[in-house]
């Protein structure tokens, strides 16, 4: 750090992304990505874009929008797309929270929620997970915040109901509540139609998972016009062309390709089924699931142990040191061959250290 950083942003601890190595190739389970490449549908569409990137991108995302509002049955002025979902938690933090608004989330969540706090100088309160991670609304009764929920949660991968969800909203009229949506298309329900009946929910959804575009960067919220509308004005203040052409192209892409998706989600949650009883029968607590991840821990090896040892065999997962979720380890859902092959290091591991 240099000695001109601003003193309110020296104290600033970032976010730390899952490892992304370039040295060796990894059966690479650490950072919940598609194992499946882009459809080929994409890929081609993008190509015809390739030649027009000496102009600006559409910085009203026409196309991208108006697929969007098609599938998701809303209007195209209730969506606005962001460089990955995280600029628009960033975007929401923006608008919807302050000193006087401060944000609420659960302890154990997304690790994003308390660094967009404090580089907005926003007050925040964590509130813990009960003690089988689940989300408890009634502890997020206090009025005059910003609630932000994933659902469902990271790293757990435990789901509420859009009920429970509904109850929270109709609780609060007079606070925003963001539902991020990342991990939704693996099995969790979508709050997508509630933004219809309540003008203070804003639903956060990725192309990161379930659309295999991670490396596009590419995200979109869906709310009433009014807070869609605030979203947009932090947007343009920032930089109204957050969407690149290329990645615009992909997307519009993949959406013309919803087999394709629905596809790879099945094989996903199947493939979950198959690695959660591999763990289970190892002696392994998995945590019930609704993503493309699952978050497992057994008394044989600690977690961060069983982490080191599955990196040492060319098997990357994500380990948290955060003491609540220390004993766990988070595991991307990959093919079949990919978990097959974790199943069977996570069982040598074992094995080596039961022999004296
Ligand atoms: N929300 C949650 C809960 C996530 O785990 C992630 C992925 N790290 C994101 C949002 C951000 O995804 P992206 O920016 O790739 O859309």
């Amino acid at each position: 750090m240099s000695r001109f950083i601003t003193k309110t942003l020296s104290a600033l601890t970032p976010y730390t992304p899952g490892e992304q190595p370039q040295d060796m190739k990894y059966i690479k389970l650490n950072t919940n990505e598609s194992p499946f490449e882009p459809s080929e549908k994409a890929v081609e569409i993008a190509k015809e874009h390739e030649r027009r990137l000496n102009l600006y991108s559409d910085p009203q995302c026409i196309l991208v929008r108006e697929k969007l509002a098609e599938i998701y049955e809303v209007d195209k002025d209730e969506i606005v797309l962001g460089n990955g979902s995280d600029e628009l938690l960033f975007f929401s933090f923006k608008a919807f929270c302050d000193e006087s608004r401060p944000a609420v989330f659960p302890d154990i969540t997304y690790g994003f929620y308390p660094v967009f706090s404090e580089i907005n100088r926003v007050p925040y309160k964590e509130i813990p997970l009960r003690d089988d991670f689940s989300v408890n609304i009634d502890d997020y009764s206090e009025k005059g915040c910003t609630i932000f929920i994933a659902n469902p949660n990271a790293p757990t991968g435990k789901a509420l109901p859009v009920e429970t969800i509904e109850e929270l909203v109709k609780n609060h009229p007079d606070d925003v509540i963001i539902i991020d949506e990342a991990y939704v298309d693996f099995g969790g329900e979508s709050c997508v139609p509630l933004i219809h009946k309540y003008e203070n929910i804003i639903v956060i959804r990725t192309f990161s998972k379930s659309r295999s575009l991670a490396g596009a960067r590419i995200g979109f919220a869906i709310g009433a016009k009014g807070v869609i509308g605030d979203l947009n004005t932090i947007r343009y203040s920032f930089n109204p062309y957050n969407i690149n052409s290329m990645t615009m192209a992909m997307a519009y892409g993949v959406l013309c390709d919803e087999e394709y998706t629905y596809k790879n989600c099945r094989t996903i949650m199947e493939n979950r089924e198959f690695v959660s009883n591999g763990l289970k029968s190892l002696g392994f607590e998995v945590i019930d699931s609704k993503a493309n991840f699952i978050f497992a821990k057994t008394e044989k090896i600690s977690g961060g142990k069983l982490y080191d040892e599955l990196k040492k065999r060319g098997v990357l997962v994500r380990h948290f040191d955060k003491e609540r979720i220390s004993d766990y380890n988070r595991i991307t859902i990959g093919t079949k061959k990919e978990m097959e092959t974790f199943t069977e290091t996570v069982k040598k591991i074992l094995k080596a250290g039961e022999q004296p």
